[in-house]
């Protein structure tokens, strides 16, 4: 299903949508984490993968509709859609579409970084070309991350779509420098570790404070401090912010939004029995 969930809250509209479906490799899913453990959270098929899902945040709040990541968008090479099983069929405009939103009403897509999975959707092709697939919006992330796309080396170069994706961003971008307020009910926070300039997403909706927690936390399954994916450049970082991220959350009441858990699309934390953090799915009607 494409719309994931919805909420109204403090006077906005917030929707979890589903930019698509991929199956990911389960051992670079969860880092050092034996399979007997992890396999206990996702079955894996014949081929070591797990079903993923890419979720994406909606939030309509008086005249601002603001969208949190994008999906592939179609970007990727035929041989990679075949490795990731990826399906894309109910994609992030069709569930637009679906809510009578078009891409001229967004008015700002902020990203957690620029890997593909997240970005791909951020460009349309037009005529041959690649443009900014929501026209009107400003479109925001880390400056050190754009400079480390732009810089990509061998280890990290085929993470990113330079000239399908960032290239054509580039006269509508906005390149922020560490913790900063986006509009008026919209911040970022630097949390590093996936890439050097990750950040996280928080919406306040005068009722609650929403945390697109990107991929320091892609699943509710990666709550457990250790569950670092191996795609994560730095995960010692991801260790330890991950639990400042969660502290935080637990004491504020955040309502957390995971983007690649194909179960729980968003929910509150709070403190388990054992010390640890455990994930309560919200508006699970
Ligand atoms: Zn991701």
């Amino acid at each position: 299903m494409a719309i994931v969930d919805y909420s109204q809250s403090g006077g906005c509209d917030v929707w979890v949508l589903s930019a698509g479906s991929v199956r990911m490799d389960g051992g670079a899913m969860f880092g050092v984490v034996p399979r007997p453990l992890w396999e206990r959270c996702y079955v894996p098929d014949e081929r070591n993968r797990i079903g993923l899902t890419m979720n994406c945040l909606l939030v309509r709040e008086q005249g601002e509709v603001v969208l949190v990541e994008t999906g592939f968008g179609g970007k990727v090479t035929e041989k990679l859609r075949e490795i990731y099983a990826l399906d894309e069929s109910d994609g992030l405009l069709a569930s637009l579409e679906a809510l009578h939103i078009a891409p001229e009403e967004i008015t700002r897509v902020v990203l957690t970084h620029l890997h593909q999975d997240h970005a791909g959707g951020c460009t349309v092709q037009e005529g041959g070309e690649y443009v900014p697939a929501f026209p009107n919006a400003t479109y925001y992330v880390q400056k050190g991350e754009w400079e480390d796309a732009e810089n990509a080396d061998g280890q990290t170069v085929n993470g990113y779509r330079y000239d399908e994706v960032m290239r054509p961003l580039s006269p509508v971008l906005a390149l922020l420098e560490g913790n900063e307020r986006i509009c008026s009910f919209v911040e970022v926070l630097v949390t590093p570790g996936h890439t050097r300039r990750h950040q996280s997403v928080l919406v306040h909706t005068g009722e609650d404070t929403f945390c697109f927690v990107g991929d320091l936390i892609p699943t509710t399954h990666h709550l457990k401090p250790i569950y670092v994916m191996a795609y994560d450049l730095y995960p010692r970082q991801t260790y330890l912010v991950k639990q400042e991220i969660m502290e935080r959350a637990v004491s504020e009441n955040w309502v957390m939004v995971w983007p690649h858990d194909p179960d729980i699309a968003w929910g509150r934390l709070r403190r388990d029995d054992a010390g640890g953090y455990e994930a309560l799915s919200l508006f699970a009607d």
